[in-house]
């Protein structure tokens, strides 16, 4: 499997591809569809070759695009049920984080986005028959049924938005974005115990796998300190 990375203004999305597969995680955000097709022409293949939509969760700045992605593609879309709330917009956030209802709102009228149902529903533990077995990690917090996508062969972990592992200090997202924050000690150590080679988090400059991995493995051993 290689994968692209698409660098946004605030967030990245990636491309995976082999001989046989095109899939996106996250649809990108104030780009637009063209940054993806540019990638993707590059490949040789356009966005009407996309087989998959891999979605980490709901919010606006991963879903942006998922309406026009699927009418040029028809991809099949994968998500957990409990972010189609998400998608529809309709989550009912509460306190500080209705900023991001806020925001996801203007996004939604902005970008003149449509809401789109999950095609497929994955479950924590599930493995698709992409790229040699792709394994969807659930990994609450930031939303309820926000996942990750571990790559088998290269034991690479996608954790989304589930934590930021590219600043200087890695942290967990701003936390008008977490909806469920009591719910990252579970995640956190899910993803400890986990043998990997590396982590691919959606927010931030570039950097490897394997030093985001390294940043994290810093970032848990004082989050168990305190
Ligand atoms: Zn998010």
């Amino acid at each position: 499997m290689e994968t692209i990375e698409l660098r946004g203004l605030f967030v990245n999305n990636f491309i995976l591809y082999d001989e046989q597969t095109t899939a996106l995680i996250d649809t990108g955000f104030l780009n637009g569809i063209n940054h993806i097709e540019k990638a993707l022409n590059k490949i040789n293949r356009s966005i009407k070759d996309v087989d998959y939509i891999l979605l980490t969760h709901g919010h606006f700045d991963h879903v942006a695009h998922l309406e026009k992605l699927k009418k040029i593609s028809n991809a099949t879309i994968v998500c957990t049920a409990a972010e189609q709330i998400h998608i529809d917009g309709k989550f009912p956030y509460k306190g500080i984080s209705r900023v991001t209802q806020f925001l996801e709102a203007l996004g939604r009228f902005v970008f003149n986005y449509s809401p789109i149902l999950i095609d497929y529903q994955i479950n924590h533990d599930e493995i698709l028959d992409l790229f040699g077995g792709l394994k969807a990690i659930h990994l609450p917090g930031h939303s309820i049924g926000h996942i990750g996508y571990l790559h088998l062969d290269s034991k690479i972990l996608f954790v989304g938005d589930f934590i930021d592992t590219r600043r200087r200090k890695v942290r967990f997202p701003p936390c008008i974005f977490n909806s469920f924050p009591e719910l990252f000690p579970e995640s956190i150590k899910k993803v400890d115990e986990m043998d990997l080679k590396g982590i691919i988090s959606n927010h931030g400059p570039p950097l490897s796998s394997e030093e985001q991995l390294f940043r994290f493995k810093k970032f848990t051993k004082k989050y168990y300190k305190k």
